[in-house]
């Protein structure tokens, strides 16, 4: 009997561009280790503010970083990042954690830290056995997986992001967080070259997501 193929999905976007709706009901259907990297550089700022840091006070950051265990809690289909052994809870959405984090993703320094940890999750994906691994973020087509199996680039009005955020009862600095994120010299969000970029202003969660389990189902049928 032929073994499946493991397969890789990268999805990048700016925030509320349909990133974690759709990489949620692609794990389930195809049976993927579900990673959401940005509740990851979330953990770490809120960890970082915890710890007194703000983000223009590099020495005492890099001083940091060496000290922070990262491990793994697997959550349903989530793998969720331990920092020192805990899982961080509702914080990380705080509007103080929504204002700092990009400025902490900037720091090239702190997105090493994280880069063979989320590499790593492929590994994970493959011990528990699962099919493969979906991976959102800002950089994943382009810098943790650029050899992705596919490689997905979500974008959508700024206006209508902003109204999906607002419908989920949250604030947001969605276009200031899109600006920083897009124009830092390391790992800045933009549409990597070859990747499929899936405009979801005007699309329904469902349509979305046929567009991309078409292209992963053709992908596993050609391989
Ligand atoms: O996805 P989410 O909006 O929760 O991400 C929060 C922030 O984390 C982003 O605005 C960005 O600054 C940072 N991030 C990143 N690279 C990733 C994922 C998130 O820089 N791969």
């Amino acid at each position: 009997m032929a073994s499946t193929p493991f397969i890789i999905v990268a999805i990048d976007g700016g925030a509320a561009s349909g990133k974690s709706s759709s990489s949620r009901t692609l794990s389930e259907r195809f049976d993927l280790l579900h990673v959401d990297t940005g509740s990851y550089y979330r953990a770490l700022t809120a960890e970082l503010l915890r710890l007194g840091l703000k983000p223009d006070n590099l020495p005492a950051i890099l001083a940091a970083l060496p000290g922070l265990q990262f491990g793994t809690r697997l959550n349903g289909r989530s793998a969720e990042m331990e920092i020192g052994g805990r899982v961080a809870g509702e914080e990380i959405r705080s509007r103080e954690v929504n204002d700092q984090v990009s400025h902490f993703a900037a720091i090239p320094e702190l997105r090493a830290a994280l880069l063979a940890y989320q590499r790593g999750l492929a590994g994970v994906a493959r011990e528990h056995h699962y099919r493969g691994l979906v991976m959102e973020g800002r950089d994943i087509g382009s810098v943790i997986f650029p050899q992705a199996d596919l490689r997905f680039f979500l974008f959508a009005d700024a206006g209508e992001r902003e109204r999906r955020r607002a419908g989920q009862g949250l604030q947001d600095q969605i276009r200031e967080r899109d600006r920083i994120d897009s124009s830092r010299k390391t790992s800045p969000l933009t549409c990597p070259p070859g990747a499929i970029a899936i405009d979801t202003t005007h699309a329904s969660l469902d349509q979305v997501v046929e567009q991309m389990a078409a292209a992963i189902a053709a992908k596993l049928g050609a391989s």
